[in-house]
């Protein structure tokens, strides 16, 4: 597959409806404008990349809505240099996103199918983060704690304590959480023992698969 002016005539549209949805941080937008979605998700799809909706990807997994994606984008405030940890990579195209971000990012993701996939392509296009893990996201990545923001991108049951330990002071954690329906919730730590905590509105994710042993 490749990208054309087309694509990125339909990239442009797709910032617009992004911006009229409530996305004001131009950093997301020009992100949005700059990726090939198309080449994230299976051609079958193609036509339909810059739509905002989601796509099956590969084991029962889903790219999210890009409004998902920059809304969470947006919430995070990454900064320059930010250290950052994504659980969940499935397609790498929230991944794409914080690194356009010129964030450092470290990206779990808990099916080996999709950790090989996505660690092959990303790099392909460009995109680098500073590490790709196989993994459980439940437990975060303790030997690289703490991080300036942690952004959870599957339905989370509740929220991991250790993610909440794993986040610096004046740091972001934000995961979708419930079972079905999410409410997106925002964690600030405040100090070492406070949490501001913000819900964002309901969300539908794929559901965070089960902690494993
Ligand atoms: N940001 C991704 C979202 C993919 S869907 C994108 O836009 O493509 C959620 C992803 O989280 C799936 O790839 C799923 O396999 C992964 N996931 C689910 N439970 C997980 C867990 N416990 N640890 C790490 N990744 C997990």
């Amino acid at each position: 597959m490749r990208d054309t002016t087309k694509h990125q005539g339909l990239r442009n549209q797709l910032a617009a409806t992004l911006e009229a949805k409530g996305i004001f941080d131009t950093n997301v937008l020009n992100a949005v404008k700059k990726i090939p979605r198309h080449l994230f998700i299976d051609s079958s799809f193609e036509e339909h990349a810059y739509q905002d909706k989601a796509f099956p990807i590969a084991a029962d997994q889903t790219i999210s809505h890009p409004y998902t994606v920059a809304f969470q984008s947006q919430v995070l405030e990454v900064q320059e240099g930010d250290k950052v940890l994504e659980i969940g990579t499935g397609s790498g195209y929230q991944t794409a996103v914080l690194l356009e971000l010129k964030a450092e990012v470290y990206s779990i993701e808990r099916q080996h199918e999709l950790f090989k996939r996505t660690s092959n392509f990303l790099p392909k296009l460009g995109y680098r983060p500073k590490r790709f893990i196989f993994g459980d996201g439940y437990k975060g990545l303790p030997m690289q704690a703490p991080f300036d923001k942690i952004i959870v991108t599957a339905g989370a049951p509740f929220v991991p304590k250790a993610l909440l330990a794993q986040i610096k002071v004046g740091g972001r954690l934000l995961i979708p959480v419930g079972d079905g329906e999410q409410v997106m919730t925002l964690f600030i730590r405040k100090s070492p023992k406070e949490f501001e905590k913000h819900e964002l509105g309901d969300f539908r994710f794929v559901p965070m698969l089960k902690e494993r042993n």
